[in-house]
């Protein structure tokens, strides 16, 4: 079976048809895992109930009751919380941490009958571009294993280009679902905030976070989208996303974003990409967006605020990994210490800076300011346009230890943050190949709620490519 060809839906159509079995899929995945994963780190766990899972899919089918997702391996972030199973966020700190409940999307994904496979490798605490800030190593990109396959949900993309998961499961405050889809020339979506409930997903920057699918089609994206987007009382922030599609096909293009920094094979590759869509009938327009630049301060003072709040309820005591100290305090660092990587505790550190009083003004408050500036700029914008198109990076996949400065790493979410800072929706897909043969991404942003539409306008790119 040519699994890292297939898709959901093709999948899901031959299992209705009888053609094949949700076991035959599960095993040509393990089959994968099996010879793959020890060389590229992508699983942390696979679930040994993974067939049992699908026997159960295959009589559900047989019964009639199938939905699309019936039977379907997917593979799971390991920040997403699965009742019974362990989930660690990539740390040590939760190394034998085990879920008391399923996040919302689970049960979702339950009631429809999908296997989840196993969960997946990925930055600690979903902070990293590449996956190597993951306390159990770094994963290699199967399409070049010399390379990251970006972060933070690289475990996720990797699983899906490596044959081992027909799709899976990513968070992204500032990138993590898009940029990794983007390196492993898959679709990756970021629905508008709140789309999907947060409750049962580990919190990393609780008002940049959201979950989200990584396929290889837009259309398999979908399917898992419609899957787990809905409103649920148990997350205050949870908002029911428009139920039409009437968007109209202005596309525009922020030409200031593009100036620096950017590989000239992704710019020749974008200005490729919007010729296509021009012979789509879609018109392209240059838009400034003035204070969209500053976006990535906003979010390397907003995110770490948030990520020093939400980590400090693992203290050695409540949660996770506790080495004995002298006292409580000692207690504490001799915890925090041993179970955060260096990554980690510098955001924290951070966070607690830019809250610390008399500083708190300056930053963290003025911040927020800015944020609402450009979240108006978003707004004022789709006023004018109906979309916007970006390149995803603006760099292809990069080598292991090539970003070892933290502020080179930061950069590569250059395009990717600004629609977590205005909440919008957001989606990767792929775009063509460099001259080495490493996957581009095309990113398109639309109006808060709108995420049918940023789909429509993917799959006609998709069809012309
Ligand atoms: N790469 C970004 C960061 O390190 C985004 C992470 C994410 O989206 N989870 O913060």
């Amino acid at each position: 079976m040519d699994i890292k060809n297939l898709t959901i839906e093709k999948a899901g159509e031959m299992m209705q048809k009888g053609e094949l079995t949700s076991v035959d899929l599960v095993s040509a995945c393990l089959k994968n895992i099996e010879e793959k994963n020890k060389e590229l780190n992508i699983f942390l766990e696979v679930f040994s109930d993974a067939l049992e899972q699908a026997k159960k899919a295959d009589e559900i089918i047989k019964s009639g009751q199938g939905t699309l997702l019936t039977g379907i391996p997917l593979a799971i972030k390991d920040n997403i919380l699965i009742t019974g199973r362990k989930v660690s966020a990539g740390s040590k700190m939760l190394e034998n941490y085990v879920a008391s409940y399923d996040a919302y999307l689970i049960k979702k994904l339950k009631e429809a009958g999908a296997v989840f496979i196993g969960r997946t490798n990925m930055d600690e605490f979903a902070m990293g571009s590449s996956t190597e800030n993951s306390a159990y190593g770094v994963v290699k990109n199967p399409i070049d294993p010399t390379r990251v396959p970006g972060g933070s949900s690289g475990g996720s993309t990797a699983s899906v280009v490596a044959g081992m998961a027909l799709g899976a499961l990513g968070t992204d405050t500032g990138g993590s679902i898009r940029q990794p889809a983007s390196f492993c020339g898959l679709v990756g979506m970021k629905p508008s905030y709140g789309g999907v409930s947060r409750n049962g997903t580990m919190a990393m920057s609780s008002s940049l976070d959201q979950i989200g699918p990584v396929a290889k089609t837009v259309e398999d994206a979908k399917i898992i989208f419609d899957c787990i987007v809905g409103k649920d009382e148990m997350d205050s922030t949870s908002i029911e996303i428009n139920s039409e599609n009437k968007s109209g096909k202005k596309i525009g293009v922020p030409r200031n974003w593009l100036k620096e920094g950017v590989d000239i094979e992704i710019i020749k590759n974008f200005e490729e990409s919007l010729e296509k869509l021009k012979k789509q009938g879609y018109e392209i327009v240059d838009i400034d967006l003035p204070y969209s630049k500053f976006s990535l301060a906003v979010y390397y003072i907003l995110m770490p605020a948030e990520v020093s709040t939400n980590l400090s309820r693992l203290d050695g005591v409540r949660y996770g990994l506790r080495k004995e100290g002298e006292n409580m305090f000692d207690t504490y660092k001799k915890s925090r210490s041993a179970g955060f990587g260096a990554e980690t505790r510098r955001r924290i550190i951070l966070g607690s800076y830019v809250l610390s009083h008399g500083y708190y003004d300056a930053y963290y408050n003025k911040a927020w300011k800015v944020r609402h500036v450009i979240e108006k700029e978003f707004e004022d914008i789709f006023k004018k346009v109906d979309f916007i198109a970006t390149p995803t990076t603006p760099t292809p996949a990069f080598k292991f230890g090539e970003k070892k400065d933290p502020l080179q790493m930061y950069l590569s979410d250059i395009f990717t943050v600004p629609a977590n800072i205005s909440g919008i929706p957001s989606i990767s897909i792929p775009c063509g190949f460099s001259s080495s043969g490493l996957p581009f991404g095309l990113q398109f942003m639309t109006s808060m709620k709108n995420d049918k539409n940023i789909f429509s306008i993917s799959i006609d790119f998709e069809k012309n490519k």
